[in-house]
């Protein structure tokens, strides 16, 4: 089970959910109360739900039945069939709708890292109404359910971590964590506390409730009818490739990467930080995800907006989101202090300095 935060690495103010917290260089967290804007509600919440919970206990007895959700089964299936059919497909592409299936695996990839992941479920960074507006439009080009449906979820994932209580309880196995949790109704621990989960943040930014009203009209335009349409109206690629190539295979590349998080970054790798928890790093899973497999570090300090010790090593999504700062689109990034890492590493981590 994981290790709860020491006092020096998480401050007893963290729990005031109605003060501003920044995380200085230095570690020291400073809070600040004041009465947050519409606009600024949950934009500078203070996360508390991402944050392990020891005191959640499974119940004992013989776990539900599982019960197959067959519609998925059947979509997930004809995906990954066409996914590999679309392969066939790329001698007869042209060049430039696989660099756009690219630029639309990253767009989808960043509408998951940088939107639902680093802003909206752990408040890592401030990002201004044109960037959530952006964030939310690649959002729903990864198709991966709503942003607030994503950042429940994920936030669950992190307070009951490896648990009845997680939705991809990685110690049910690889394939349940990676998919398998998509497939089967979720565990009546998943539903009874995720709905317990402080997701007012969420409901207070309208660009999140908007995506979530229009969701099913957003997908179907950013995830299928934009990446098949650009290819066939700027350089005469046929439909049939460019919706094979940029929609199908691009989203099915997009939905591994992103469940690798779960699934291998919760099996294969080191623990520097936090020996007690099984998330790892995983560079195979830091390169696929654009960043996002430092995983026992990112499950040490959910906090910080670069999800690794590193910063920008191998860490196309912390580029991303330096960029808006610089641009002025994105704000306040939280990191952990260089001593805070060093001494959480010499109490609890395997011992093992490089990540790999
Ligand atoms: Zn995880
Ligand atoms: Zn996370």
């Amino acid at each position: 089970m994981p290790a709860q935060l020491s006092p020096m690495e998480i401050s007893p103010e963290f729990s005031a959910t109605s003060a501003f917290a920044h995380v200085a260089q230095n570690g020291a967290v400073h809070v600040e109360k004041v009465n947050p804007t519409h606009e600024d509600i949950g934009s500078g919440r203070v996360m508390t739900d991402d944050v392990f919970d020891e005191s959640y206990r499974e119940k004992k007895g013989p776990k539900p039945a599982t019960v197959y959700v067959w519609r998925n089964i059947i979509l997930m299936f004809l995906l990954h069939v066409s996914a590999v059919y679309a392969l066939w497909l790329i001698p007869a592409t042209h060049i430039l709708t696989l660099v756009w299936a690219m630029l639309c695996f990253i767009l989808s990839g960043l509408g998951i890292t940088a939107g639902a992941h680093r802003l909206w479920s752990h408040r890592s960074y401030k990002a201004t109404l044109p960037l959530r507006i952006f964030l939310a439009v690649i959002n729903s080009m990864a198709f991966q359910n709503d942003i607030y449906e994503w950042a429940r979820d994920h936030r669950g994932h992190h307070k009951f971590s490896e648990t009845d209580a997680d939705p991809h309880n990685a110690s049910r196995g690889f394939f349940f964590s990676h998919i398998g949790w998509l497939l089967v109704r979720k565990h009546p621990d998943v539903i009874e506390k995720g709905k317990k989960l402080d997701l007012s943040d969420l409901e207070a930014d309208k660009v999140v409730m908007f995506q979530r009203r229009y969701y099913k009209l957003s997908l179907l335009i950013m995830c299928f009818f934009v990446p098949s349409i650009v290819p066939w109206y700027f350089w005469g690629e046929s439909l049939y490739n460019s919706f094979f190539i940029a929609a199908i295979l691009r989203y099915a590349l997009i939905l591994n990467a992103t469940w690798l998080v779960n699934s291998a970054a919760h099996m294969y790798g080191n623990r520097p930080y936090d020996r007690n928890i099984n998330p790892r790093e995983n560079h195979f899973v830091v390169f696929g995800a654009l960043g996002e497999g430092f995983h026992n570090y990112h499950h040490t300090f959910p906090f910080d907006y670069s999800t690794s010790e590193f910063g920008l090593k191998w860490n196309f999504t912390t580029a991303f989101i330096d960029l808006m700062c610089y641009l002025g689109l994105a704000s306040d990034p939280k990191r952990v202090a260089k001593e805070t890492i060093l001494a959480r590493k010499m109490r609890t981590g395997d011992g093992s300095q490089k990540t790999g």
